[in-house]
């Protein structure tokens, strides 16, 4: 044995002889900080456009393809918000502007039109709730792998079953994220990803 490898035993030797003595409770500490992370879970959020990119957008006055953005008043009400996810109530004032949801890239970077509050609004407040006012609407689930690009789309009933699909399609490591939109016109409403639990 070399006096290099001699001088490593000596020291651990040491080490050991001068450790302090793990006690049970530190013991039982190690064990449940080992069972947290084996059992540390993910939850799934649903994402409005980020308020600061909105208020940008408001304050410019136009939206990312150039349009000068107008309120207008829904008479009707009854619209998806992609602020707040909720439908507008009858009367309230909107504007309507260009948008490219997030997770996509290149050719799949689809721009569309949106329905944001005219004002600065509360944004969405129960991130991880699929969105009450959206539950009675069918959806148009799809999927976007982690380069931008479309991994799947699904017709969803309702938010029961949206919800099952979400779950399903967010399982999929190639899957980094869903988005939900309108049946027939396409357009985006949100979009639902997997993140670690708090
Ligand atoms: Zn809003």
């Amino acid at each position: 044995m070399d006096s290099q490898a001699t001088a490593g035993l000596v020291t651990a030797a040491r080490q050991a002889a001068t450790a302090v003595p793990v006690s049970r409770q530190q013991q039982r500490r190690r064990y449940t900080m080992l069972v947290c992370m084996s059992t540390a879970t993910t939850t799934i959020i649903f994402e409005p456009i980020p308020p600061g990119d909105l208020d940008k957008i408001r304050t410019a006055g136009v939206d990312e393809a150039g349009n000068l953005l107008t309120p207008q008043v829904d008479a009707e009400g009854g619209s998806p918000l992609r602020c707040c996810l909720r439908v507008t109530r009858p009367g309230e004032q909107v504007l309507l502007m260009a948008f490219t949801p997030p997770g996509t890239a290149g050719p799949y970077a689809e721009r569309g039109p949106v329905f944001v509050h005219a004002d600065p609004c509360p944004g969405y407040q129960s991130p991880t709730v699929y969105p009450p006012e959206f539950r009675h609407r069918p959806q148009v689930l799809r999927a976007y792998n982690h380069q931008g690009r479309i991994a799947d789309g699904v017709i969803a009933e309702d938010g029961d079953h949206a919800m099952a699909v979400i779950r399903e399609l967010l399982t999929r490591p190639d899957v980094a994220l869903v988005h939900l939109r309108n049946v027939g016109y396409g357009c985006y409403n949100c979009a639902a990803r997997l993140v670690p639990q708090p």
